[in-house]
């Protein structure tokens, strides 16, 4: 597999085709509004902001790098989806936020600026893609040694089946229905595996859990639906 490989075209198309509502607090894509202030502040208890590089792989329309960028990261955000890429670049410029968005593979860009990025981040983005080692590889060889790496995606147990897709797409109508695949999700040992393999070490991992009656994201422990897990590069 080359690294223009590592795409599903039919998700691509999928998050492009809804790109006009991205931006939308109350639209398909609520959930991913309603737990990024956790996701800064998770990340915000391994690094700082101020000053750092940042690069947000598989960055959608650009809720987390706008919100990083907010923090005083300096931020490049990359994706395949051009739509996707086009409503990060004016909702920038309408919301007055300074981030760099790029068309390109998270394969590539690590051949093309290895040991380069303070921190990457890479959010619900692994269960999209045909080979998630490589993603994660990639990230791990696009960051500086000591600098960190975040990753969020679902996890393959029964209860993110229960709750992420059959009550989120079905019941609660969270976010549209086809939107997951129970198959691509991701166990926590796998991803902590996937990155040791790359040279990553564990920081530490949290959950993000809903609460259906107060209708509140909180984090906690509890890692058995949709998780968060930081890393630092290994010094070599
Ligand atoms: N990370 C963002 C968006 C998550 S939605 C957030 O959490 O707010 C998943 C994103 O992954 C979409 O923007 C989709 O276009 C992107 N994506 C899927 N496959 C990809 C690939 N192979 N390379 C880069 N981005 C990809």
């Amino acid at each position: 597999m080359t690294s223009t490989d590592n795409v599903h075209q039919h998700e691509i198309h999928k998050f492009g085709s809804q790109a006009q509502r991205w931006w939308d607090p109350d639209g398909e894509f609520k959930t991913l509004h309603r737990v990024n202030p956790l996701r800064l502040q998770f990340i915000h208890a391994f690094t700082e902001f101020e000053g750092k590089s940042f690069v947000d792989v598989g960055c959608g329309g650009g809720i987390l790098s706008e919100g990083l960028a907010r923090m005083g990261a300096d931020v490049l955000g990359v994706d395949l989806s051009e739509d996707l890429l086009d409503i990060a670049d004016l909702h920038g410029l309408e919301s007055g936020t300074r981030v760099k968005y790029r068309k390109i593979s998270a394969e590539a860009l690590a051949d093309e600026q290895p040991a380069s990025f303070d921190v990457v981040t890479c959010m619900e983005m692994l269960e999209h893609v045909p080979n998630p080692v490589s993603v994660v590889r990639a990230c791990a060889k696009m960051v500086k040694p000591g600098g960190k790496v975040f990753f969020s995606t679902l996890n393959r147990h029964p209860k993110a089946y229960l709750l992420a897709i059959f009550a989120a797409e079905t019941v609660l109508r969270m976010i549209p229905k086809g939107t997951h695949d129970y198959n691509t999700f991701i166990k926590p040992s796998e991803l902590g595996r996937w990155a040791r393999e790359a040279g990553l070490d564990l920081l530490g991992m949290e959950g993000v859990t809903y609460h259906p009656l107060t209708q509140q994201f909180n984090l906690g422990r509890d890692i058995d639906v949709n998780y968060l897990a930081a890393f630092s590069r290994t010094k070599d």
